[in-house]
C-alpha cells in the first residue's frame, strides 16, 4: 500500500497533452499563448477585472504591495492564523507588521476585532496603508464586512486567496473582494503548475505590476530601466498545464467535498470537531481540518506522527504567526483564537486524487491512533 499525502499534484485532464503542444511549439520561457490564455481563463473563471500570470503566490503578494504603494514606514495589517507568505511579503517591501486575531465562524480575519482596531489605530492616527486577509483552507473569510470595514477606514485590502481557488463568498468568487488578490498553484494547492501564483484586481495596478515582473523594461530595444524590475513572470509551459488544472477545477472541488463530507461521517462519533463550513460561503474543500476535542490526550504533532506510522501524512493547522520567532516583535490583536486552533488542529489527507478505499484507509487509521492514545 502505498503513502497516502496530504494534498498531492491531481493531473487527470488534458494537462500532459497541453504541456507537450507548448514543447513542441518551441514557447517554452516567459512569454507565449498560454500564458496569456492562462490569465484569460482565470478572469472568465473567478469574474475578476484582469490577471497577470507569475512565478508564484508569494511573488504575487510581493507586487501586489508594491503596485498598491506600500512600503518603508507603512503598517500591514494581516490575518496571525496563515502561512508565512503574506508577511514575508510585507517585510520584503519594509512595511511594519501587524498581526489580527481568527474568528470561529470561518477560522478567517475577526471583522469585529478588525473594526476596533482600525478604529484605536485611527484615533492614533496610524492607520494601516493596506490590510491582508486570507481563505485559510480553502474557505473565504466575511468578504463582505471586511471589505467595507477597509472601505469606511479608506484602507486598500488585497485578498490573499492562494488556497482558495473556486470557493465564493455570498455568491462572488474569493480573490475578487479586494482591489487586489492572489492565487498560488504550488505543488500543494488544489490546482498546480508546479509553481507559479497569479495576482488578479485592478487593471491599472495589474499594468504596473505586468512591468515591473518583466524586469520593468521599458518598451525600446536596447534595456532600458526607469523602476527596480523583478523576474516573475510564470513560463510559458507551466502555463499549459495550469489551463488543464484548471479546466478541472470544479470536478478536484467536487471530490475534495465528498472527501470531507465523508470523513465528516465516518468520524461523527470520535471526539474530533471539524473546522466549520459557514453557509454564506462556499469553500474549494482544498484541506479538511479538525480539532483533537479537549478530553483527547494528543497533541497535534503526536496525532500527526501516529498516523505516519500507517503512511498517512497529516498536518497539524498553521502556527500563527504572532507565535513565529521571526515575528516576535510584531504586535497582534487578539490571539487567543488562533492559538487554541493551532493548539488542537489537524489537517487530514484531502487531495482529489484520493480513492474511496484511500479515504478508508485515513477513516481507519483516526480510529485506531484515537482508540489507543
Ligand atoms: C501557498 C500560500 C502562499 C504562497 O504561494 P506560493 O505560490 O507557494 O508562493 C501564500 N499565502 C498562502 C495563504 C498560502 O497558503
Amino acid at each position: 500500500m502505498g503513502r497516502i499525502f496530504l494534498s498531492p499534484p491531481d493531473m487527470s485532464g488534458d494537462e500532459r497533452e497541453r504541456l507537450l503542444a507548448a514543447f513542441d511549439s518551441n514557447w517554452i520561457t516567459t512569454l507565449g499563448s498560454e500564458v496569456d490564455g492562462f490569465e484569460a481563463d482565470v478572469v472568465d473563471f473567478t469574474g475578476a477585472p484582469a490577471a497577470l500570470a507569475l512565478s508564484s503566490g508569494t511573488a504575487a503578494l510581493h507586487l501586489a504591495l508594491l503596485v498598491a504603494g506600500v512600503g518603508e514606514g507603512d503598517e500591514v495589517w494581516m490575518s496571525t492564523l496563515t502561512f508565512a507568505a503574506p508577511a514575508f511579503a510585507a517585510t520584503y517591501v519594509g512595511a511594519t507588521l501587524r498581526f489580527v486575531d481568527s474568528e470561529l465562524d470561518t477560522w478567517n480575519m475577526d471583522p469585529d476585532l478588525l473594526a476596533g482596531s482600525l478604529e484605536d489605530a485611527r484615533s492614533r492616527g496610524q492607520l494601516p496603508a493596506a490590510v491582508v486577509v486570507v481563505d485559510l483552507y480553502g474557505q473565504a473569510a466575511q468578504l463582505d464586512r471586511i471589505s467595507r470595514i477597509c472601505e469606511e477606514f479608506g484602507v486598500l485590502m488585497i485578498e490573499d486567496a492562494a488556497e482558495a481557488l473556486g470557493a465564493t463568498w455570498c455568491g462572488r468568487h474569493a480573490g475578487t473582494w479586494g482591489r487586489l488578490g492572489v492565487y498560488s498553484f504550488n505543488g500543494n494547492k488544489i490546482i498546480t503548475t508546479g509553481g507559479g501564483g497569479m495576482l488578479v484586481g485592478d487593471p491599472d495596478l495589474l499594468a504596473r505590476a505586468r512591468h515591473l515582473s518583466q524586469q520593468a523594461r521599458e518598451p525600446v530595444l536596447h534595456y532600458e530601466h526607469r523602476s527596480v524590475g523583478f523576474n516573475y513572470r510564470m513560463p510559458n509551459l507551466s502555463a499549459a498545464v495550469g489551463r488543464g488544472q484548471l479546466a478541472g477545477l470544479p470536478a478536484k472541488i467536487r471530490r475534495r467535498h465528498e472527501v470531507n463530507a465523508a470523513y465528516r461521517r465516518e468520524l461523527a462519533d470520535l471526539p474530533l470537531s471539524f473546522m466549520p463550513w459557514d453557509p454564506r460561503g462556499v469553500p474549494n474543500g482544498w484541506l479538511t481540518l479538525a480539532t483533537l476535542d479537549d478530553g483527547v490526550d494528543l497533541d497535534p504533532r503526536t496525532f500527526c506522527a501516529r498516523l505516519d506510522e500507517a503512511d498517512v501524512e497529516a498536518r497539524p493547522a498553521w502556527k500563527p504567526m504572532h507565535l513565529q520567532p521571526v515575528f516576535a516583535d510584531v504586535p497582534t490583536e487578539g490571539g487567543e483564537v488562533a492559538e487554541a486552533l493551532f493548539d488542537r488542529g489537524v489537517c487530514l489527507p484531502s487531495g482529489s486524487s484520493m480513492t474511496d478505499d484511500d479515504v478508508d484507509r485515513v477513516v481507519a487509521a483516526v480510529r485506531a491512533v484515537l482508540a489507543s492514545p
